[in-house]
């Protein structure tokens, strides 16, 4: 069904933001909010009166600062209180002073401090989960909090990039930013 066809949505920056459906992504086109890359060959939308091609890939036309919004809900308090102050991990009910933030996916492996990378958990399952992601730690989370919800949503982009092969190169751009990251700094050190 070409109206489950999934359009790969790009920051203004070409950062991968999201995969959006095939109208909602020839919305954006016609309203000027987004720029068509991509076309999906052969896909066509139809109207009474009109055919539309189906977009690929799009991109934002002017740049929506994603991280800067999360930033703002990094706080402590917001995300106990979006966790109900509960435990994620084995529910206790606690308070501002015994519950702890754990990382999802743990500082010393790239997680970042986030509200999308942060749950609200007891001391004692903190200390447990210790280095572990949730999975390799065998404690699954009792909700799945919005803060899963950017991670999961990269897996399924690189899945999505096995079967859309127009979308490889935008899908790793971030590699490759972060190498020219990686290269200023080396050169800066040198
Ligand atoms: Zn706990």
């Amino acid at each position: 069904m070409v109206i489950s066809r999934k359009v790969l949505l790009l920051n203004a920056s070409y950062e991968p933001m999201n995969l959006v459906t095939a109208p909602k992504a020839l919305t954006l086109v016609w309203r000027r909010v987004a720029e068509t890359l991509e076309l999906d060959h052969g896909y066509l939308i139809h109207t009474p009166r009109f055919a539309f091609e189906v977009p690929s890939v799009i991109r934002l036309t002017h740049y929506i600062d994603v991280r800067s919004r999360q930033n703002r809900v990094t706080n402590r308090h917001r995300i106990f209180a979006r966790d109900h102050y509960k435990c994620q991990y084995c529910g206790h009910r606690g308070t501002a002073f015994d519950l702890t933030l754990d990382h999802i996916l743990p500082k010393s492996r790239g997680g970042r401090t986030l509200a999308e990378n942060l749950v609200t958990a007891c001391q004692p399952c903190n200390n447990r989960k210790g280095n572990r992601t949730p999975e390799e730690a065998r404690m699954p989370m009792l909700t799945n909090p919005s803060a899963l919800y950017y991670g999961l949503e990269k897996v399924a982009l690189r899945q999505a990039a096995e079967i859309r092969p127009e979308w490889r190169r935008y899908l790793f751009l971030e590699v490759f930013e972060e190498a020219i990251f990686q290269n200023n700094d080396s050169a800066v050190s040198a």
